[in-house]
């Protein structure tokens, strides 16, 4: 993690020192999120290095950023909130994320779960998440250039699936991959519903069968099909 000095020589100005990341913290404890293990991984990501440094003073803000390829980084009560949704209080051996972006939810994840695997449809936002990733010294994330409304061709069974696009439906292919009593949290629209809102809607995989509920109104980029 860098320290104090290291994040004012990058931005000249302190906006994006430890105090200002804990500052953040509070705020998310004061909109609810109260899972410990969430909020200690989210105070171990320096959020800033995931923007343009243009953008690193509003690193810290609760408000989601442009990176490039009209996509953006979550707003961190988002990836708080999701985050905490997959683990429902529990320790996570593995977790698949579909879009990974500049990588930052990833690096949440990799902080709370042993291995994070993470696919994204862009490219070059691929790269972008890798070096991002790297110079955060994570070694537990496995990236993959890929197509995540569909199968992905890979033998994974994980604890949690988290999807960071909104989704117009479940997407299905991928609950094979979820062990017993798993869980898929993602944005989905709901029937009725503006366009471009979803819902938080935790996917449940019970022995009484699949549990579905929908919470908190978000707007995320869509889901979308195909490689770019
Ligand atoms: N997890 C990111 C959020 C990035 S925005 C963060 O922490 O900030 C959502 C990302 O999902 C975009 O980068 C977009 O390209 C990607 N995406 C959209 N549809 C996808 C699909 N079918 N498979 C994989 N990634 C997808």
């Amino acid at each position: 993690m860098a320290t104090q000095g290291d994040d004012r020589q990058r931005t000249g100005i302190g906006m994006t020192s430890p105090r200002t990341r804990a500052r953040m913290i509070e705020r998310l404890r004061e909109q609810g999120i109260d899972d410990e293990v969430v909020l200690a991984a989210i105070n171990a990501v320096p959020r800033h290095i995931f923007v343009d440094e243009a953008l690193a003073i509003r690193a810290y803000d609760d408000v989601p950023l442009p990176i490039g390829h009209g996509q953006t980084i979550s707003q961190p009560w988002v990836v708080a909130r999701m985050t905490a949704l997959a683990r429902n209080g529990r320790d996570l051996d593995s977790v698949l994320e579909v879009g990974t972006g500049c990588g930052y939810q990833t690096a949440v994840l990799a902080n709370v779960a042993r291995h994070v695997y993470s696919v994204e449809r862009i490219g070059a936002l691929v790269a972008k998440a890798r070096r991002n990733l790297q110079s955060l010294k994570l070694k537990n994330v496995s990236l993959k250039h890929g197509d995540g409304s569909h199968d992905l061709g890979e033998a994974l069974a994980v604890d949690a699936i988290v999807v960071t696009a909104g989704a117009t439906h479940v997407p299905t292919p991928l609950l094979r991959y979820l062990k017993p009593g798993g869980r898929m949290v993602l944005p989905l629209a709901q029937p009725g519903e503006e366009r471009g809102l979803q819902r938080l809607t935790v996917i449940e995989l019970t022995p009484a069968g699949i549990k579905e509920q929908a919470l908190d109104a978000v707007r995320f980029v869509p889901l979308l099909s195909g490689l770019a």
